[in-house]
């Protein structure tokens, strides 16, 4: 009887949904497994062996494996599958394409982006995008489940689980890796900053020169509406949202954001919201645990001037 946990490796290190994914894992009180896989795994695997509560970690390492590829994985996973009762991973976009083949592939159900779970076989899931909990019970066998990470705590580190080398199945080659264009950024992970200061499309080509300034006195990410990143102000990965990252950081300050349902299914979990808005009626307030009622564009540069 043990969980499975599917790390995921960020360059050469693990990444903070793998250590909350670890404390969901937690929940069962069985022995935790974790399967990390990739082609430089030392420092990965170093830092997994000695996550709390962890057992064992299970050594996939191949070249294939460097870019990871969901058929890769899926088949990696199915030659250790029976050994487990559940099955966990974070619901990242890679765990959203892993988990249903391997649900499929053991003839069982996928429970995805989790946010609680109440009893062995019942969980939280937001529907509607955040408007309504659904309780799912899930009487599988084997549970195959993914977590939204910003709804657990990361797992803390010290641990000294074992390192145990696995084989890997040979790719299938049905799918290629080309290549990537990853932004880099001096500021703070969206899903992981614990402050956040976002924009709305009323920031127009100011976008930048109004927020950045803000961003790097209070150490946080950017992050912007749909409108925002449709009308070209703001880049595609600040989306903050149903459609775009889910956040819930300690404080996230919303400018000239309107508050529609689907960019407050992605903030609804912050610690504390301020809103700044011109108009009162704004629904961002009903969400707001302190509102300005001012125009952005002179009130950014006073709380500029302010934090100096
Ligand atoms: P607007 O709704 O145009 O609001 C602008 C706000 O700025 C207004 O409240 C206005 O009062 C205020 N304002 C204007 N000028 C000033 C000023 N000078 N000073 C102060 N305040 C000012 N949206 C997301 O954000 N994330 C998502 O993931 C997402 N997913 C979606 C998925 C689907 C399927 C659909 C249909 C929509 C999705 N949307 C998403 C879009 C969402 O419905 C809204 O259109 C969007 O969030 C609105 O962005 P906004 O607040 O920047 O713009």
């Amino acid at each position: 009887m043990s969980v499975l946990v599917l790390a995921e490796v960020d360059g050469k290190t693990l990444k903070p949904s793998t250590y909350q994914a670890i404390t969901a894992a937690t929940y069962w009180g069985l022995a935790i497994d974790v399967l990390v896989y990739g082609k430089d795994l030392d420092a990965a695997l170093a830092e997994a062996s000695t996550i709390s509560g962890v057992r064992q970690v299970l050594r996939a390492q191949a070249d294939h494996l460097q870019h990871p590829l969901v058929e890769d994985v899926s088949d990696l996973v199915m030659t250790i599958a029976s050994d487990y009762n559940v099955i966990l991973t974070a619901h990242s976009v890679f765990g959203k394409s892993l988990l249903p083949g391997i649900a499929a592939r053991l003839d069982t159900a996928a429970i995805t982006d989790v946010i609680a779970i109440e009893a062995p076989s019942h969980y939280v899931r937001p529907s509607y995008a955040g408007n309504i909990l659904a309780h799912i019970d899930n009487h599988e066998d084997v549970q195959i489940v993914s977590v939204r990470s910003t709804a657990f705590r990361a797992a803390e580190r010290n641990g000294n689980a074992q390192v145990v080398a696995i084989s890997v199945p040979p790719s299938r080659a049905v799918s290629r890796w080309i290549s990537e264009q990853l932004s880099h950024s001096e500021r703070p992970e969206l899903n992981s900053a614990r402050v956040v200061i976002a924009g709305g499309r009323s920031l127009g080509e100011q976008f930048d020169s109004l927020l950045n300034p803000l961003a790097e006195k209070l150490d946080a990410a950017i992050g912007a509406t749909r409108a925002c990143v449709d009308a070209g102000f703001a880049a595609n990965e600040l989306q903050v949202g149903q459609t775009g990252t889910i956040i819930a950081p300690e404080l996230y300050i919303a400018v000239g954001i309107s508050g529609a349902m689907q960019h407050i299914a992605g903030i609804k979990d912050s610690k504390v919201i301020v809103a700044i808005n011109h108009d009162p009626d704004a629904p961002i307030f009903k969400y707001a645990d302190y509102g300005l009622v001012a125009d952005l564009f002179s009130a950014l540069p006073e709380l500029n001037a302010a934090l100096q």
